[in-house]
């Protein structure tokens, strides 16, 4: 046992429409949960949708951004700033996507000037790490989320308004979800590197979520794992399935 609120993210990627998003938003609302003592539930549509969504949301359901620029706005053509989402009071972000780090080459300094950014400004974050197949295989696995998780540590003072999420980029919307036996031992790994690279209390409070094809099927025997603190779900969290995941909290 321990005291770390179980949390459940529903990362919505580049999909919906104005109808299909209401339609997850009627979903949610008849949803039934346990409460937000026992799951924090946070959705993240796009930037478009941003606003509909937190304002037809059930209470006891956040929003999150997807992305923010890395420092103050300005003449940065298409980036949407932290400022931006504080003032329309928008608590989370996600960042450091894998998507985002492979396909929009953010590299590692950049997500850690995003993450202390966001922080600043007053937003909460998802931090994403996690390896490739490629870095799997060869046995670089903790090697890869330590540096990862380390380039966002070196610039943070506080970790109170991070989660952190471990996500295997080829568990990723393929369908392979890890194991809990592999989840569990990243999940072990990384409290132990915020142990001796942070603090006992930090390594103690973080949330450590996973994400990579978490569906209604495999979340219960994951959510067991000592140290799996909740999840960041893609796929799932369109659909129906999204609220039995959320139940996996219990
Ligand atoms: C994600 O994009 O964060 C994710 C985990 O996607 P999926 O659940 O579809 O694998």
């Amino acid at each position: 046992a321990n005291s770390r609120k179980f949390f459940v993210g529903g990362n919505w990627k580049c999909n919906g429409t104005t109808e299909g998003v209401k339609k997850i938003v009627s979903m949610l609302n008849n949803g039934v949960v346990p409460s937000q003592d026992v799951v924090e539930v946070v959705v993240s549509p796009s930037f478009v949708y941003l606003d509909t969504v937190k304002s037809s949301l059930r209470s006891d359901f956040h929003v999150a951004a997807q992305n923010c620029w890395v420092n103050k706005g300005g003449a940065f053509t298409g980036e949407v700033s932290a400022e931006m989402l504080a003032n329309l009071e928008i608590p989370w972000v996600i960042l450091g996507h894998s998507e985002r780090r492979a396909l929009l080459n953010e590299s590692e300094e950049f997500v850690g000037d995003k993450v202390a950014y966001a922080l600043a400004r007053g937003l909460k974050v998802i931090a994403c790490v996690g390896e490739t197949l490629e870095q799997r295989e060869s046995g670089s696995t903790m090697d890869v989320v330590a540096a990862q998780t380390k380039t966002i540590a070196e610039r943070l003072l506080n970790w109170t308004n991070v989660v952190l999420a471990y996500e295997p980029v080829w568990a990723i919307g393929t369908g392979k979800v890890a194991s809990p036996a592999q989840a569990q031992e990243v999940h072990y790994e990384l409290r132990k590197w915020l142990q001796e690279n942070v603090s006992a209390e930090i390594a103690a409070t973080t949330r450590i979520i996973y994400g990579g094809s978490v569906s209604g099927a495999n979340c219960k025997e994951l959510a067991g794992q000592p140290d799996v603190d909740g999840f960041l779900v893609g796929g799932a969290s369109l659909k129906p399935e999204f609220i039995e995941i959320i139940k996996s909290a219990t």
